[in-house]
């Protein structure tokens, strides 16, 4: 039988209940349980895949081509829960759901309403999710938005009525929350969080541990109490959650508190202790990290962290490999259009161009990766960072004046990328995503095949446009490689180019970034960080 945890935020949005359900996953994980873990987003979007990553952040990509929340991202690099398309769900994709049931005719006649069909609905993703062949021990589902909201009602009507269908014993609550500290009376205050667990009462949910982000500061024993007395929680369960750096140090701050313990006497389930070895042993690699790099990441969405979240982690995680800290600076790709690509990126050890849509600022990350290829120094392409590569290469090496993807030049006399129905002549293959995990061949004395140690790999994708296979020849005769590859039918897809008189030039088509973790960092983001290594000590 599968226990489940619900997390919920309350007094501001974005107050970390992500990072706290993903770290409680790790330590249940670290006591042998095998976790489950959720989203719940009350957006009327049916995903994230449409929106704005400077909006929103980041989508993460599934292994089974689920466009999801960033927050997904966190739960697969903290703990190993398998996450597919049932583990997120919108408020848009439960009412799809009811109105296509209602236009089928399943409701046999009756009003659909919000109490029983969506709240039904949002019950049935939960069972989903646990009801598989080797059900987990727990089940983390972590509700989006803030309690007292009017989106996320229904997700926690669902949930108290949840609650008693498999029974309270079987269910635990926690509620992340902000204790806001007032500078002018010099005190960290409770009401708040005490208004946002009465708003939950209202609704009929009671929690049973409290999670209170205090910033740099930490609740005294008589604030703990006194959040306890009136939030009706016991002492031991009012958590300080501090603002902890490096993010992975976060689950051991909860560790030293026992959050663990508290919440399996909640359900009521035993486990072996803890083993936190390796974890532990990875955040002091990280914080002792002695060599620093510095990396320029080009692209169209600087100044908002989240929306390459995936990116700067995989980099923190390759940095941890090398005993170093990587220092990513995002270098907007728009005034690199203007400005003089050496004089911009000479004082960095390596340059990412990463993923994007669209045609703003293609000019200036096409300048940053001849700038690269010409200076010698490391470039890892994301994505679009391939299909940049591989224009860059054909307009300057191979002759081929104004080539282009036809994303942002329609007409291009050379279309070097592509969709693929252009390159078949076929119309009706139309331009859907290729979402989610894909095999990719490898070759031999290469330098993706020396990172992966492997002949065949599997990494996932979320792009339309592709190599164009007319141009292969072309661009082989002036030094471009072909390293990996997906072959579908006939077809052969480009999944990697490298430049072998280079030190170090790899692009990828697909997200390595997605499946980068702490204790298991991607061996193309660590072997480009050893690359800059090597480019600064050759400079120091
Ligand atoms: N816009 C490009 C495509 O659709 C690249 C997408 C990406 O970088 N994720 O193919």
């Amino acid at each position: 039988m599968t226990k489940y945890v619900f997390t919920t935020g309350g007094v501001v949005s974005s107050v970390g209940k992500g990072i706290a359900s993903a770290g409680l996953g790790l330590l249940l994980e670290s006591r042998g349980l095998r976790i489950a873990m959720m989203k719940m987003d009350p957006y009327i979007n049916v995903d994230p895949g449409t929106m704005n990553p400077f909006e929103h952040g980041e989508v993460f990509v599934t292994d089974d081509g689920a466009e999801t929340d960033l927050d997904l991202g966190h739960y697969e690099r903290f703990t190993s829960a398998k996450l597919s398309k049932k583990s997120n769900a919108t408020t848009g994709s439960v009412y799809n759901a009811v109105i296509q049931k209602e236009r089928r005719g399943e409701y046999l006649g009756k009003t659909v309403q919000v109490i029983p069909h969506i709240t039904d609905e949002i019950k049935s993703r939960i069972h989903a999710l646990t009801s598989g062949e080797d059900p987990a021990d727990v089940a983390i589902v972590e509700v989006g938005g803030t309690v007292g909201d009017i989106e996320s009602q229904p997700f926690l009507e669902a949930l108290r009525q949840f609650r008693l269908d498999v029974g309270p014993e079987n269910c635990c609550f926690v509620h992340v929350t902000l204790v806001p500290y007032i500078e002018a009376s010099g005190e960290l205050k409770t009401k708040p969080t005490q208004h946002s667990v009465r708003a939950l009462r209202d609704i009929g949910l009671q929690p049973d541990v409290i999670i209170c982000r205090t910033g740099t500061r930490r609740l005294e024993k008589e604030q703990r109490q006194k959040i306890a007395l009136f939030c009706n929680v016991t002492n031991d369960a009012i958590i300080n959650g501090e603002d902890i750096s490096p993010l992975y140090a976060i689950p051991l701050n909860f560790k030293r508190q026992n959050l663990d313990g508290i919440v399996l006497r909640i359900l009521g389930l035993e486990a072996p202790e803890s083993d936190l070895a390796e974890w532990t042993a990875m955040v002091e690699r990280l914080r002792a990290a002695p060599a620093r790099v510095r990396i320029a990441a080009v692209g169209k969405y600087v100044g908002h962290d989240d929306a390459y979240k995936s990116i700067n982690e995989a980099f923190v995680h390759a940095g941890i490999q090398n005993d170093c800290r990587v220092e990513l600076t995002w270098v907007d790709s728009e005034h690199l259009e203007q400005e003089d690509a050496a004089k911009a990126l000479e004082s960095y050890d390596g340059i990412l161009v990463g993923p994007g849509f669209g045609s703003r600022g293609i000019e200036g990350k096409i300048k940053a990766a001849q700038y690269a290829r010409e200076h010698n120094k490391p470039y890892f392409g994301i994505c679009l960072g391939m299909q940049i590569a591989v224009i860059e290469m054909a307009r300057n090496k191979a002759g081929l004046a104004g080539a282009a993807s036809t994303e942002f030049s329609p007409h291009t006399p050379h279309p070097v990328i592509s969709l693929l129905s252009e390159q078949r002549g076929v119309q009706n293959l139309g331009g859907t995503m290729r979402l989610g995990q894909y095999r990719c061949d490898l070759k031999p004395g290469t330098l993706a095949h020396a990172a992966y140690g492997a002949d065949v790999i599997y990494e996932r994708h979320r792009h339309r446009y592709e190599f164009n296979n007319v141009y292969l020849d072309a661009l082989t005769d002036v030094g471009l490689s072909v390293s990996g590859t997906h072959a579908v039918d006939i077809h052969t897809l480009v999944e990697i180019i490298e430049i072998k008189q280079h030190p170090w030039f790899c692009a990828v088509q697909f997200h390595p970034e997605f499946k980068s973790k702490p204790l298991n960092p991607q061996p193309l983001f660590r072997d480009f960080v050893a690359a800059a290594l090597r480019c600064k000590a050759k400079r120091d």
